[in-house]
């Protein structure tokens, strides 16, 4: 079986988590923690990096950091993993759902001024799949409404638009480093912006606001630490992180190339500003000649694993059914992203994916279609 996708630990990882284990510093102080905070948020082209348990983590102490909470709104978009939408849940703020635009697969910047209210604190931004958002038009639009922009990058290591990094183009940017992100810690997630105060704040509220009068605390802190072992894989990762990135764009490139006479398939947008990093290369079913599901069964049987796309957030049934009143407003008609839903599917995506099994993806994926011209 060709998995969906996997970590690539092709280099210190393993040495430098024996390195933590020999000298005792396995918790959550240690010198691996800056060192990967460093390394990560200046390959961001950003001053300041705060590692987190997690990516959802994160993206909750950006929220918290700039004091979004109760009574707050913040537009995202619905096509996403749900953690974006549950973050803005978690900080008692509400999410505002916006459609996406099948150029890019991300937010359709130009439906996001009609939903900014009085209430609107902020703009969570997703460069869905690798593929950075627009920003200029956003940035427009959060200097008139005096809104922040925060990114959720989980998807977007090394990604750039117009030539700058993914994590450098807000106010607050939210990494993933979970197993099948492309860069991993196991676990983990980051914060990284150029506000100094922000990332000092999110470094206190991360570690259950201690202040250096050690058993008092003027706010309400979390235990969203990162680990020193998973910086450990971190730092070990980010000494190939060129080269883990650079593996997905030539991932890419080969199915584009090998897939092009295949009717019925759209591939990954790629905008001409744009360096898309293709965390997942995606695909569209359109006049395939199949349904997606029927597509991925028979491609399990033949030996590849694939995954859909996102459920629309306001086709979610924890939403759909109710709960407290910061949950989203699910009753609008979103068709982009309902479109990208049903017929989107990716493919074998690991950096560490070797030619031969790109190859065996592609020769399976043409071999089903073979059938149903045949039987047609
Ligand atoms: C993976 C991902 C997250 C959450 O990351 P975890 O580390 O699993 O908590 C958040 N947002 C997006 C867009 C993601 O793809």
């Amino acid at each position: 079986m060709i998995p969906v996708c996997e970590p690539s630990l092709i280099g210190n990882e393993k040495k430098y988590v024996m390195d933590c284990l020999d000298t005792n510093w396995i918790s959550s102080m240690g010198e691996y923690i800056p060192k990967f905070e460093e390394r990560f948020s200046s390959w961001c082209s950003t001053k300041h990096g705060v590692a987190n348990s997690n990516g959802t983590t994160a993206l909750h102490l950006a929220l918290v950091a700039l004091k979004i909470g109760k009574g707050d709104e913040v537009i995202v978009p619905t096509f996403t993993m749900i953690a974006s939408c549950n973050a803005v849940i978690y900080s008692g703020a509400t999410p505002v759902l916006v459609d996406s635009e099948m150029d890019t697969w991300n937010m359709d910047i130009s439906k996001v001024e009609a939903k900014i209210t009085k209430r609107t604190k902020a703009i969570m931004v997703v460069h869905t799949y690798g593929h950075p958002v627009d920003m200029d038009p956003l940035k427009d639009l959060a200097e008139k409404y005096g809104l922040y922009i925060i990114e959720d990058a989980a998807e977007a290591h090394g990604a750039e638009y117009k030539g700058k990094r993914c994590g450098s183009l807000g106010d607050i940017a939210c990494f993933s480093f979970y197993s099948n992100k492309i860069i991993t810690t196991g676990e983990g997630g980051m914060i990284v912006t150029d506000d100094e105060d922000l990332a000092e704040r999110a470094r206190l509220l991360r570690n259950h606001a201690f202040t250096p009068n050690r058993f008092t605390h003027e706010d309400l802190g979390y235990n969203y630490r990162m680990t020193n072992v998973q910086a450990a894989i971190g730092l070990a990762q980010m000494e190939n992180a060129d080269k883990l990135v650079q593996a997905r764009i030539d991932n890419a490139a080969r199915y584009n190339h090998l897939l092009k006479d295949v009717d019925g398939i759209i591939f990954p947008p790629k905008k001409a500003w744009a360096r898309n990093v293709y965390w997942m290369y995606g695909i569209l079913l359109d006049g395939f000649g199949m349904t997606k599901e029927k597509l991925m069964d028979e491609l399990y049987r033949n030996g590849v694993q694939t995954r859909s796309f996102f459920i629309p957030m306001h086709k979610q049934p924890v939403y759909a059914q109710g709960g407290p009143d910061n949950y989203p407003d699910v009753s609008a008609d979103l068709p982009v992203s309902e479109k990208l839903g049903e017929t989107g599917l990716y493919l074998p995506s690991s950096s560490t994916l070797s030619k031969e099994d790109l190859v065996r993806v592609v020769e399976a994926i043409k071999k089903i279609k073979d059938t149903i011209t045949l039987s047609s």
